[in-house]
C-alpha cells in the first residue's frame, strides 16, 4: 500500500514549514503527501479568493495534493470555484456557534449537547461545501479531551457513520488527536465507510508522522480499497 498523509498545514497558515519542507519530509519517508491548510475566518486562516489563489500557487508544481481544511464551524468566504481546484477537501470542526474548541477556560453545556451540535453542523456544512474527507472526527473542547473515550460512545459512532455514508465522505484517523478510537473505526469499517490517514502535522516533527493511524489501519484490517484515494499526483 502506498502511505497518503493527506493532511498537512504550512506557513499558509499556522504551520511552520514551507509547502517544499513538507514535500520533502513526505519523500524521505516515501509517502505521498496533501497539503491541507485552513480555510476559514480567523487571523491564521486562508479566506479571500486572492490569498487562496496565492496559496495554489505555492503548491503548483511540487509534488502534493492540494488541498484545504475548512473550518465547518465558521463562514468561509473563498468561491468554489477556486476551491474545486483542490484534488479534495477536507472538512473539520474546531468550534460551534460560540464554542472554540481551544479555548480552555469556555463554559461548557453539557457533553451530549456539544455531540449533538457538531453532528448538526457537520450535516449542514456537508450540504453546503463538498467535503471528502472529515478530520479528527470527535475532538472535543479542550477541558473534555481527557474523557473522550467516555463521550464518544456508540450512539456518537452510528450517528458519526450515518452522515459518512450519506454524505459520502471519508473519516480521516487522525494520528496528532488518536481519533476516532479503535472501536468506531471497528463500526465505521463495518458499515462500509472508507477512511483517510491524516498526521495533522504543522511542524518538522509532526508532519507525516502517521503512528496512530497506521496502526488502526493494521489492528482494525483496513484494506487498500477502503482508503480514500485522492488520485494521481500531478506536478
Ligand atoms: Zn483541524
Ligand atoms: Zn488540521
Amino acid at each position: 500500500m502506498i502511505i497518503k498523509d493527506l493532511h498537512t498545514h504550512t506557513m499558509f497558515s499556522d504551520g511552520k514549514l514551507t509547502p517544499e519542507e513538507v514535500c520533502s519530509i513526505a519523500k524521505a519517508k516515501g509517502y505521498l503527501v496533501g497539503i491541507s491548510d485552513h480555510c476559514g475566518e480567523g487571523s491564521f486562516q486562508i479566506n479571500s479568493d486572492d490569498q487562496f489563489r496565492h496559496y495554489l500557487q505555492a503548491l503548483e508544481g511540487l509534488a502534493v495534493f492540494k488541498s484545504a481544511e475548512l473550518d465547518l464551524g465558521t463562514q468561509i468566504a473563498v468561491s468554489p470555484h477556486l476551491l474545486g481546484k483542490c484534488d479534495y477537501l477536507i472538512g473539520g470542526v474546531h468550534s460551534i456557534s460560540d464554542l472554540n474548541f481551544f479555548d480552555s477556560q469556555a463554559r461548557l453545556p453539557a457533553s451530549r449537547a456539544i455531540l449533538e451540535q457538531m453532528l448538526g453542523l457537520i450535516e449542514t456544512k456537508a450540504q453546503h461545501h463538498r467535503f471528502q474527507i472529515l478530520a479528527h472526527p470527535g475532538l472535543l473542547p479542550s477541558k473534555l479531551r481527557p474523557e473522550a473515550g467516555k463521550i464518544l460512545d456508540n450512539k456518537w459512532s452510528q450517528r458519526l457513520v450515518e452522515l459518512a455514508l450519506k454524505y459520502d465522505f471519508a473519516l480521516e484517523i487522525s494520528s496528532r488527536w488518536e481519533l476516532p478510537s479503535y472501536e468506531t473505526i471497528q463500526t465505521a469499517l463495518k458499515a462500509g465507510v472508507r477512511f483517510s490517514l491524516g498526521s495533522d502535522g504543522h511542524g518538522w516533527d509532526t508532519a507525516c508522522r502517521l503512528d496512530y493511524s497506521l496502526e488502526m489501519v493494521e489492528k482494525a484490517g483496513i484494506r487498500p480499497d477502503r482508503i480514500f484515494d485522492a488520485g494521481m499526483l500531478s506536478g
